[in-house]
């Protein structure tokens, strides 16, 4: 077995760099050249399908079967002149991932004729044999189906699968036969729409020609990076994502100098070569950098509507997984994959847009917008404020649980850094006392507010230890997991600020009544915004431990466990908001409870099983192997009487025998608790079993295995060390 590391270690070490050309020179030659965009369509479709679809597109109105079935012809004339085969719907399942089941085009009748099967119902709604995906009770207590719908706001698109030709993907939604939400996508739709309609109604009060308000994402995403060979030799990485054992290696990330540092050749191929293949796909992956940790990088988009983005954000990680086997790399995402060193979020940077092309995050200088402005920001401040617990809910997850709160990582507290600047500015706002206004002045003018300060443009300004921070122009939510689908916490956010926005609107209106000036009436709503949010504002260091008491006096909370954040998703608050909004009815947020739930348990299942596997059968059996070299050696040194000699050995025997032995007892123990949770049928009951009682011994093992790690042979040691993994290229 030694040998397994040792042959992957020189696989990997001889790798040559493949680079891929380029599909052309100039991007913009291809950019986009596999999707069914607008371009596309408006050569494609008569003009009365065009308009219907992009009617259907902006406003959501529904597309009628002739039209249907014009574009579906369209799309096919499109796809297989382009090399495709087969169609598939692609939707997004809460499995995580994406779902594909592949058709093709044309089916054979019994007479040996070819027929074609692409209709507009077909492109419109389909059944895949949905049985297995998780739906945590909903279709076994009412429908047994589900199906499928075409989404036509974002892009059919075409999946290169290699050899074997290519597959136009329809982006859909998943709803069980009654109507609820089997997926992510449903519910991102829902929210994106109450969030338009609140935000459009507030942007009436301050500009009447906004009709459309769409929230922009731009999901960074951190990954790392290990040759293929060194990956099947841990058996650990191959089967949870991450690894249970590994001593620090003597040069970790404390000299910080992989940040930003010249990216590996062979890394950079595989950076050039997704990229190629993103662009293709009209995925707008901007930037590439190495990150903070050895082995790890980091690409970002320009961000874009939100929808759109969480699609582009899905396909892009299956890209990477797909481009990396032919660099001979596996892709981790997971959130941790690599104890004592950083882990990989997937920042979540966010805002509101108006139809008229304003960012209504974005500060202005001129007096009017800035009221504008802070309505927005304090409006988001509140709502992140009232449902904190939710937001955290929405990034709970197996592998989360390792990052959150660990070194390097935003705690698990949620908290919101706006900047010295605005604080100062909503303190002045707060403290200033009444304003008198006659007709002609200015609010800002009489509150000594004339123009909100330049915020933040600078980098090194930013707070990079808050899991919600205000970064200029957008909120930057840092704590999403690496893994995770971003639709998760975007359902959340979106669904609580157009909430909070209708309430805003509701207590303004009620002053307007009254005969409240529009202008006072809001400063003063912000102003009790302000007061009541304060306690989430933190300009601090997330990541000490002071901030840790400090929220605790301040009444936050800070929950660690990933069954217990997930419990804050039907607290009855959660659920009232996000029925109220229309996003998720009680029925589908217990589904999404259990099935997140449920995800939990099978992922601390399988590292358990691995943990106990691993640590009897590679690392004790090994040790034994040494202990018995080592005994024979102190026995041949007796035997020349050199006593004193085989001393230190003895010890080392010892020592050996001593960790064994707590490994073997931790082990038992790990399984029995194991069998016990698997008794318990209390689904949120055996998580939190599992939370506690069988990953208490996780830590326990590891601890005398990476010891043993020290002790035994570097010869002898059969997995993949630490160094290997992540410093050979
Ligand atoms: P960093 O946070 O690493 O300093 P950037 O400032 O380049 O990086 O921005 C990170 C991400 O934020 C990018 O994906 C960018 O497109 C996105 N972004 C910028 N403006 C907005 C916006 N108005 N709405 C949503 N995302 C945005
Ligand atoms: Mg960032």
């Amino acid at each position: 077995m030694a040998n397994m590391r040792f042959k992957a270690i020189e696989t990997a070490y001889n790798r040559s760099t493949i680079s891929v050309p380029a599909p052309s020179e100039k991007v913009a030659d291809y950019y986009g050249s596999y999707t069914f965009n607008d371009d596309v369509m408006k050569t494609l479709l008569t003009p009365e399908a065009y308009l219907k679809v992009s009617n259907a597109i902006k406003s959501g109105s529904r597309i009628d079967r002739e039209i249907a079935d014009e574009v579906a012809a369209a799309m096919k004339a499109w796809a297989t002149s382009k090399g495709a085969t087969h169609y598939t719907h692609w939707f997004q399942p809460l499995t995580g991932g994406t779902a594909e089941k592949h058709d093709a085009f044309f089916d054979v009748t019994p007479s040996g004729k070819a027929i074609e099967k692409f209709k507009g119902s077909a492109l419109v709604q389909q059944e895949p044999d949905a049985s297995s995906f998780p739906s945590g009770g909903l279709r076994a207590t009412f429908e047994a189906r589900g199906y499928t719908g075409w989404d036509p706001s974002s892009p059919a698109f075409l999946m290169d699968n290699g050899a074997g030709g290519k597959t136009l993907c329809i982006p859909s939604v998943f709803i069980s036969y009654t109507g609820e939400a089997l997926d992510y996508k449903t519910p991102i739709l829902r929210a994106l729409h109450v969030l338009d309609k609140a935000a459009t109604a507030v942007m009436y009060y301050f500009d009447r020609n906004v009709e459309k308000v769409t929230a922009t994402l731009g999901a960074e995403q951190e990954y790392f990076l290990v040759d293929k060979a060194l990956f099947y030799a841990r058996p650990d990485l191959v089967m949870s994502g991450r690894t249970v054992f590994g001593h620090s290696p003597a040069k970790g990330q404390q000299l910080e100098d992989h940040y930003f540092g010249s990216i590996p050749p062979r890394v950079n191929a595989f950076m050039v070569d997704f990229e190629y293949e993103a662009w293709k796909l009209g995925i707008p992956v901007r930037t590439r950098h190495n990150e903070v940790a050895p082995g790890q990088f980091e690409c970002a988009p320009t961000f874009e509507e939100l929808n759109l983005a969480i699609d582009h954000n899905a396909l892009l990680m299956d890209l990477m997984n797909k481009v990396a086997e032919r660099h001979n790399y596996k892709v981790l995402f997971h959130e941790k994959p690599f104890a004592g060193i950083n882990g990989s979020g997937k920042h979540n940077n966010w805002s509101m847009m108006t139809d008229t092309g304003v960012n209504l995050l974005a500060p202005s200088t001129k007096p009017k917008e800035t009221l504008r402005f802070l309505t927005f920001l304090m409006n988001v401040v509140k709502a992140v404020h009232d449902h904190a617990d939710l937001l955290r809910a929405s990034i709970a997850s197996a592998g989360n649980e390792y990052r959150l709160g660990a070194n390097e990582a935003p705690p698990a507290i949620v908290s919101i850094f706006l900047g010295d600047e605005l604080i100062r500015l909503l303190e002045t706002l707060e403290n200033r006392g009444e304003v008198q206004l006659e007709k002609g002045d200015n609010v800002f003018y009489k509150l000594g507010i004339t123009r909100t300060p330049p915020l933040m443009r600078d980098n090194t300004d930013r707070n990079r230890t808050s899991p919600f921070a205000f970064t200029g122009n957008k909120f930057e939510y840092r704590a999403v997991g690496g893994s995770a689908n971003s639709a998760s916490p975007m359902i959340i956010l979106n669904t609580i600020v157009a909430n909070q926005l209708q309430e805003f609107r509701k207590e303004l209106e009620a002053r307007l009544e009254l005969g409240e000036k529009k202008e006072l009436a809001i400063v003063d709503i912000l102003k009790d915004y302000y007061r009541e949010s304060k306690k989430i504002l933190f300009q601090g260091n997330g990541y000490s431990d002071d901030w840790v008491q400090e929220a605790a006096k301040r009444g936050l909370t800070n929950i660690a466990s990933t069954p217990l954040a997930l419990g804050k998703y039907i607290d009855p608050s959660a659920v009232q908001v996000l029925e109220k909004m229309g996003v998720l009815n009680e029925r589908e947020v217990h589904a999404r409870y259990e099935i997140e739930l449920e995800n939990y348990i099978k992922k601390v299942q399988i590292e358990s099983r691995v943990i106990g596997d691993l640590a009897l059968n590679h690392v004790v059996s090994t040790a034994v192997k040494y202990q018995h070299q080592l005994a024979q050696t102190a026995k041949s040194l007796m035997e020349l009487e050199l006593v004193e000699e085989a001393q230190p050995l003895k010890e080392l025997i010892k020592e050996i025998s001593q960790r064994v032995y707590i490994i073997k007892q931790a082990v038992e123990a790990m399984t029995e608790a194991r069998k016990k949770a698997n008794n318990t049928d209390d689904i949120p009951t055996r998580a939190e079993l599992y939370g506690s009682e069988v990953k208490d011994y996780f830590e326990k093992i590891r601890y005398e295995v990476d010891k043993l790690e020290l002790l035994i042979d570097d010869e002898d040691w059969p997995l993949v060390k630490y160094r290997e993994m992540l410093f050979v290229k």
